[in-house]
Order: structure tokens, then sequence, then C-alpha cells
């Protein structure tokens, strides 16, 4: 087994000799006659693969657990969504009718130590308590995963490609950065990549809605005088705009104060595609960055208040809200939320509303939906919808774990998928400590073990 540090060790040495455009040495007969673009195999007691909000928590539970952990992730720096889409959002962390915190644990942490509440808070001000502030999130999280660098190795612009399997096991994954193509060969993998690309290369049953949730660029607007008219005016400009042509669609007008003052943030740019076909993200990233500044011109040329406004920006990703659901061993559905029904093997708490967002254009309150008809109270989620079909070592937490799209359009929001990343890093530590697959360990485990650190779910607490 290779520890962090030999992994550092490989880290440099493969960027020292792609400097010097030589080929390694090699320790094994798979790795012989490897070329600078192919470099030596790492290793890994638990692979964690993307550092969003589930990855994150996941990568921190298996390392504080003892497990030597690696953590692969696309972006420059943790977050997901809340760093590379911009939303600032604990959703899912409180119940929404009485604001009581039901997931504690690593959300709650990361919660707290972003000034919001005391580490011990049992309620919080708002139902959607919202941190001040996204490249401060960005430090946190650095910190936190600094902390554990004595078993956690961490490797940003880093994209999982592929996966090996050899029969009911992951042998190696893949993922390609600026060494080249890096193999991993990892004892339990989790994948936290929203949309299940592990599974889905690993050969687990999985499924994808041909019509998904649309995808949304976040953008910010700087010196805008708010004014008891602004929305209207806002949502009347982006009328005009779309009968003139320049909008295809939009949620409207999307128009919130956050952040500074003056300074508007917008999740109104609605862009349906498929995000798990690379053409078709390129041509949604297009289409949401053109999006945003046609609203923003339409704003500038129409509304009062927008005089002086100007095009802050749009982060740096669109953000994709469903793709791949996994199929897992326990497919959580909508009646199980509806009916708060509880399992014996419950490792989170999830309390969101059903929110599904269409992909056509609505203003105001979208469609007539009602939240409260789609409010479930607090349920529980069992730790079978983290465990796949057919392949042994894997595990899969956030928006992609084993849910009908009905219930996904409540577990996928932040602080839920924390909490579910940070079941899957416990689960996966204890595998590996006890030498068992994450599915002979069993929920029961996993949720006393969540429990002894003041995580888990907290459905009736
Ligand atoms: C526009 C938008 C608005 C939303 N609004 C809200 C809201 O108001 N409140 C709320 O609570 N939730 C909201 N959500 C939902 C919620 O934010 C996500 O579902 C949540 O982030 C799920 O967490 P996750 O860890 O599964 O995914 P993410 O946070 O998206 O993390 C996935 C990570 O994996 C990385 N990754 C993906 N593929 C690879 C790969 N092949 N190799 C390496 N890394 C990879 C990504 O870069 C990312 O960092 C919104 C989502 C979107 C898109």
């Amino acid at each position: 087994m290779t520890s962090p540090g030999e992994n550092r060790r490989r880290f440099l040495q493969t960027a020292t000799a792609a400097a010097a455009g030589v080929s390694l040495g090699s320790s094994t007969a798979a790795e012989a006659g490897q070329s600078a673009s192919h470099r030596p195999d790492l290793t890994a007691d638990v692979l964690v693969c993307g550092s969003g909000c589930a990855g994150t928590a996941a990568a921190l539970a298996a390392a504080r657990s003892g497990a030597n952990t690696l953590l692969i992730e696309k972006a420059p720096f943790a977050g997901g969504i809340i760093t590379c889409v911009g939303l600032p959002y604990f959703d899912g962390i409180a119940n929404i009718r009485d604001r009581r915190i039901v997931v504690r644990g690593i959300a709650l942490e990361l919660l707290s130590k972003s000034g919001v509440c005391a580490p011990d808070a049992k309620s919080v001000d708002k139902h959607n308590p919202t941190i001040p502030n996204t490249f401060e999130f960005k430090l946190l999280l650095d910190g936190l995963l600094r902390e554990q660098q004595d078993r956690l190795d961490v490797l940003f612009n880093s994209m999982v490609c592929g996966v090996e399997t050899q029969g009911q096991r992951i042998e190696s994954v893949q993922v390609a950065n600026k060494d080249g193509l890096v193999r991993i060969r990892p004892q339990v993998v989790i994948d936290c990549t929203g949309d299940g690309d592990v599974a889905a290369w690993s050969g687990a049953p999985f499924e994808q809605n041909a019509e998904v949730q649309p995808l949304t660029l976040h953008f910010r607007i700087g010196q805008v005088k708010n004014s008891p008219l602004l929305s209207q005016n806002c949502r009347s400009a982006l009328q005009a705009a779309q009968q003139r042509g320049e909008l295809p669609h939009y949620y409207g007008p999307g128009v919130m104060f956050l952040f500074g003052a003056g300074e508007v943030y917008v999740h109104g740019v609605r862009v349906p595609a498929n995000p798990t076909s690379a053409a078709d993200l390129t041509r949604a990233e297009m289409q949401g960055r053109a999006d945003a500044h046609a609203m923003f011109r339409a704003w500038k040329r129409e509304v009062p208040g927008f005089e002086q406004a100007y095009f802050l920006e749009a982060y740096p990703w669109i953000g994709v809200r469903e793709s791949r659901r996994l199929i897992g061993q326990h497919v959580l559905r909508e009646d199980d939320l509806m009916q708060a029904r509880r399992f014996d093997d419950a490792v989170a708490t999830g309390c969101w509303y059903l929110d599904l967002h269409p992909n056509q254009t609505t203003v105001g309150s979208a469609n007539n939906f009602q939240p409260e008809k789609h409010q479930p109270d607090p349920y529980e989620i069992p730790y079978r919808s983290l465990l796949p079909q057919k392949i042994e070592n894997l595990l899969v937490a956030g928006r992609c774990h084993s849910a009908t799209r009905g219930a996904h359009a409540s577990t996928r929001v932040t602080a839920t998928a924390m909490a579910l990343g940070e079941a899957a890093g416990v689960a996966a530590a204890l595998a590996v400590a006890s030498r068992r697959s994450p599915q002979e360990i069993g929920g029961v485990k996993v949720r006393e073990t969540l429990a002894a650190r003041n995580a888990g779910p907290f459905t009736d607490a």
C-alpha cells in the first residue's frame, strides 16, 4: 500500500521527470516501458472522485477515520457547486418548517466555520442558511484538506477519465492531468462526481432521463440601485428580450441582492441540455454565457437602477442539477420521502422539498408551483442508496446516489449531499480497516460510527 507520503514522492518524481523530458524508472512490471505521458501508478486505501459537496466531506471523513485517501477534482479548488457555480446556500441542513438542524457532522462544521452559526447550533435563523463569501469557502476547504495531509493527498486540475474493472471490482481509475495519464489503484472508490462517471464507466447500473432539469450559469452584477419596482421591471425587460428573440429561456427575474451592497446575484439562466454529452455541455456553456449577458444588457438598457451597473462576473461553470442516477441496492422513492419512511441503515436525514425545475420559461412563482405541496417531513436516506449493484468496492454519494427522479429533486441539495458524502467516507474507511467490502460493512455499523461523531441521521432529534 502506498502512503500519501509515497504518493507525494511519486508526484514530485513525475514532475521532475516530465520537466526534464525523461521517462521514469519503474517499480513494477506493469510500469515497464512507460513513456513520459504514462506515469507510475498511485495507490490509495480510499479514492474519492470529485471534490464537491459530497466529495469534500467524503475525503475529510475517510482521512479523519484513518484511511490513506486520495482526492481527485477537475476544478482547481474544492467545493463543487458552491465554488464552481457560486451557490452559497446550505439547503437541507435544517427542516424548512421549524428550522431545526437535521444534518450535523461536516456540513454543520463548514457552516459554523463560515461564521453562520455556532458549532453546536440546534437550529438556524433561515431555512436556507447562506455563507457570506464563496472565495473564503475555497480557503476554508483548502485549510481543512491540508490539516489531513498525513493521510490525504489532493490532486486538483485532474479529471477522472476511465475505469478498469476485473470481475466485480474496480482495479484502477485513470486520471488525466498535467502529469499525463495517471493510473490509481484504490481499495475502495467513492464516486462523488455528481454525474456518476465512475459508476457508469465501471458498468454499475444507472439511469438518466432523456430530459433533465435545466442547467444554470450564475452571475453577478455590481452597482445596482434597489427599488420597490426593481423585480417587476427586471421581469418585464426579460419578457421583452425574449419576444425580440434575444433570450430562448429564463426563470424570471431570478435577481437577488446578495454578497455586497448594490450587488445582484442572478440565477435566472435556464439552458436545457444533456450534461453527460461533452458536445452538448459545451453548447450549454456558450448558451449560458450568451443568455447571462443578454439579461444584463436588457436590464442595463431598460430598468431604472441599472444605469451604473456593470457585469461583475459569471462563475466559471454552468451548473448541472441532474444527470445520471445510480440504480443501487435501494432506490429511494418519492413515497419513501413523503411518508417519512424510517430505515435501520439510515445514514442521513433529508428535508428539502421536491424541487424540480422545468425546461421552459417561468416567471414569478414557477408554473404555480407550490413548494408546500411537495414538502416532506424530515426523512431518512438508507446506506443501501449509496451501494451500487455489480461493483463491490464502490460507493456513490451526492446527487448521483440511488433515487428516483422525484426523490432526487430533494436529496440533491448541498447539505444533504455533504451528509451522504460523510457517510460514504466513514463507510469506506471502515471497509478498508476491516478488509471487507462496503456492502459487507452494512449500514447499521456506518450509522453507529457516524452517531459517535455527532453525524448521521437526526430525523427525530
Ligand atoms: C444552478 C444550480 C442551482 C442550485 N441551487 C441550489 C440551491 O439553491 N440550494 C441547494 O442546496 N442546492 C442547489 N443546487 C443543487 C446542489 O447544489 C447540488 O446538487 C449539490 O452540489 C450536489 O453535490 P455533489 O457533491 O453531488 O455535486 P457537486 O457539488 O456538483 O460536486 C461534483 C464535483 O465533482 C467534480 N467532477 C465531476 N466530474 C469529474 C470528473 N470526471 N473528474 C474529476 N472531478 C469531477 C466537479 O468538478 C465537482 O467539484 C443547485 C444546483 C445547480 C446546478
